[in-house]
């Protein structure tokens, strides 16, 4: 099984070990894996071309290490628990032997279809097990896979078969989403008006909603399984055969296909599942995320099935038919490990704690979050209500590109400070540095978050477009991955993300991360939740520009409540980080992952929202329309 840490100096040890010789350290890491054929060389790499291969010429399939490796021991045990969108709606299990079946006989079901290795499929699912399913059939079989999150517009799906040439779709009549049904089935077929690559859609009845079937192309689900033998052979893959396209949500600009390879990313995400939930035997372990994001790849299908863990998935919102629906499905599976996002606990801090008050959160042991800095208020929440003091917070920095978690406490075993994702993973070597492209090193140091040394999860591409990955991530600091993210190391060597770098604020020449500011400005009592971009100002070089999204405004009024928000910022940071405009605004725009995008608050900042550039991932445009019209600056 998979090394597991135990101790902050097994830690240390570990970590030591990994930057002393990283091909031993990885190759001991690999060894827990099955291979049909072991690797020749641990890694091949340089950063220029960029060339990273990890596990070299060793054979396998993902599959086989979830299931023919996993089956002896866990057979009969609990692989997936599925929660439904409507909780009077029965719930489902998959054993890892049933499971094993619904898989292959998937997986025979591609084939049939003409699906090989190599070949794509594009995945537009809501959250069922079938989702999941999917990904592994086409694991099984080398097909690779692009998951599409099912809250994409038909434009945006078009966009990702198309990069990809996928050469079936697979969807669903519908998805349920709290209250309301997304109609994938409709919108799919939209899409697919321009998409000539797709050769068959299989469509999976979920909504039993009205939907047209196109005669030739499209064929339901359990018609297409129905037949089908369990047994399907594994195709034999190569360490650095590609396992999935997924496209980044998209707060920076157009959608990239990152592309992750099997061997490399089997190992990190097993390795960094085991170690930072610190998942035990027999856990129940529950990650909010959407199969459709990276999180939901990692660590709610690959990382825990690789593990033998027990995985939640829930296919509803955090809100519906309550603020209480995660803390109704903790105590409802005695779930062990919870992993969302700052964006899930700012929404339900708002909400009030009554609908946390009370609930059976006994059997809670860690949480964890990913997707953006989480602010201190959310933290302090995060800890005192759900996890009742109780259960240490992993603060998980990674990203689509980096496969799995590489910044994070191990759960009960690093010391934990609220905002700071404390130290690097074993086998991850960051460095910061300066805009100047020199090494910043010692603590209490800040600037460009960079990793020096490959990790077996990193991105081998963007799919189709090699220079862009160069030029993306290799060119900006010679023989370096830069990551975008701005970072401090403090005087402990902890780590502190401050936001994206291209978001980084420029006062009279000081540099202020945004997630800084809006930590202080959240701290107000009436705030839910704030984003700060800078704005050409005259003698400042930039001013600072707040979007400020309030519960109710009672006391004070809108005057009164903007000096106090820029009160408090001068109290907490300093009269260097005071706001200089602070706009009252609805709501946020968000990506459909759920993250600030501040790119559309900076054109309006600018007084220019005649081009917000590409918002396809954009969750609500009339949040945008409605920032415009209140815009303290002529738009
Ligand atoms: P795109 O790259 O297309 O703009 P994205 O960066 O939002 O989209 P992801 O790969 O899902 O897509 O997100 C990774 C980013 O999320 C990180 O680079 C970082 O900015 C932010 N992030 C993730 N986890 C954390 C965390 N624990 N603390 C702070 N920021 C985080
Ligand atoms: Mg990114």
């Amino acid at each position: 099984m998979i090394n597991k840490i135990h101790s902050l100096g097994g830690y240390i040890h570990e970590y030591q070990k990994s930057v002393a010789n990283p091909q031993a350290f990885w190759a001991q890491q690999g060894e827990s894996f099955f291979w049909r054929k072991r690797w020749d060389k641990v890694v091949d790499w340089n950063f220029d071309e960029p060339k990273i291969q990890w596990y070299v010429n060793g054979k396998l399939n993902i599959t086989e290490n979830i299931f023919e490796r996993n089956l002896y021991t866990h057979g009969s045990q609990e692989a997936i628990i599925w929660e439904p969108n409507n909780p009077d709606e029965e719930s489902r299990t998959l054993t890892y032997s049933e499971l094993f079946v619904e898989v292959n006989k998937f997986a025979n079901t591609l084939r049939r279809l003409g699906v090989g290795k190599g070949d794509r499929v594009a995945i537009y699912m809501p959250m069922v097990p079938e989702l999941a399913i999917a990904l592994l059939a086409c694991a099984r079989i080398g097909a690779i896979h692009s998951v599409v999150f099912a809250g994409f517009s038909a434009n945006a799906l078009k966009e990702r078969i198309n990069d990809a040439a996928a050469k079936v779709l697979l969807t669903a009549d519908g998805g349920f989403r709290g209250d309301k049904i997304t109609p994938l089935k409709q919108i799919a077929d939209e899409a697919l008006t321009n998409c000539s690559s797709i050769e068959t859609v299989v469509v999976l009845k979920r909504t039993k909603s009205d939907i047209e079937m196109v005669v030739g192309r499209d064929i339901w689900w359990h018609k297409a399984v129905d037949g089908q033998s369990e047994v399907c052979p594994a195709e034999e893959m190569d360490s650095e055969d590609p396992l999935f396209i997924l496209y980044t949500s998209g707060s920076t600009g157009k959608p990239k296909g990152i592309v992750h390879t099997t061997g490399g990313y089997m190992v990190y995400s097993g390795y960094t599942f085991s170690n930072v939930f610190q998942y035990h035997a027999g856990d129940v372990y529950f990650c909010t995320a959407d199969i459709g994001w990276i999180t939901g790849h990692t660590y709610i299908v690959y990382g825990p099935l690789l593990a033998g863990a027990k995985t939640l998935m829930f296919e509803g919102v955090p809100t519906w038919p309550d603020a209480g629906r995660f803390w109704d499905i903790v105590s409802k599976y005695q779930v062990n490990q919870f992993y969302t996002a700052p964006t899930a606990i700012r929404a339900l801090l708002a909400k009030g704690n009554e609908f946390v008050e009370g609930k059976k959160l006994s059997s809670l042991k860690v949480l964890g979050t990913v997707g953006e800095p989480i602010n201190e208020e959310a933290w302090h929440w995060y800890h005192d209500h759900v996890g009742r003091n109780q259960c240490p917070i992993v603060d998980t920095w990674w990203q689509t590109e980096t496969g799995g978690v590489m910044v994070s406490p191990i759960a009960g075993i690093t010391p934990t400070k609220p905002s700071f994702a404390t130290l690097p993973l074993p086998g991850v070597q960051p460095v910061i540095v300066s805009n100047e492209g020199k090494e910043l090193t010692g603590n209490s140091v800040e600037g460009n978050l960079c990793i020096k040394y490959p990790w077996p999860g990193m991105a081998r591409t963007i799919w189709g477009d090699h220079e862009r990955f160069r030029q993306t991530y290799f060119s900006s600091y010679s023989k370096m991955y830069f990551t975008g993210d701005g970072v401090k190391r403090d005087e402990d060597g902890y780590y502190r993300i401050l936001g994206r770098v291209d978001d980084v604020i420029n006062v009279s020449g000081h540099r202020l991360g945004t997630a800084e500011i809006e930590n202080a400005i959240n701290e107000h009592p009436l705030v839910n939740e704030s984003a700060v971009v800078g704005y050409p100002h005259a003698i400042k070089g930039q001013g600072i520009y707040a979007f400020v999204a309030c519960g109710e405004l009672s006391t004070g009024g809108e005057d009164g409540i903007r000096k106090s928000i820029m009160q408090g910022v001068t109290k907490i940071i300093g009269p260097i980080a005071r706001p200089d405009l602070v706009q009252l605004v609805p709501g946020l725009p968000k990506t459909r992952s759920g993250k600030i995008m501040r790119r559309i608050l900076r054109k309006v900042a600018e007084g220019d929202a005649t081009n917000l550039g590409d918002i396809s991932t954009l969750l609500d445009e009339d949040v945008v329309e409605q920032i415009i019209d209140g815009a303290l600056v002529d738009v």
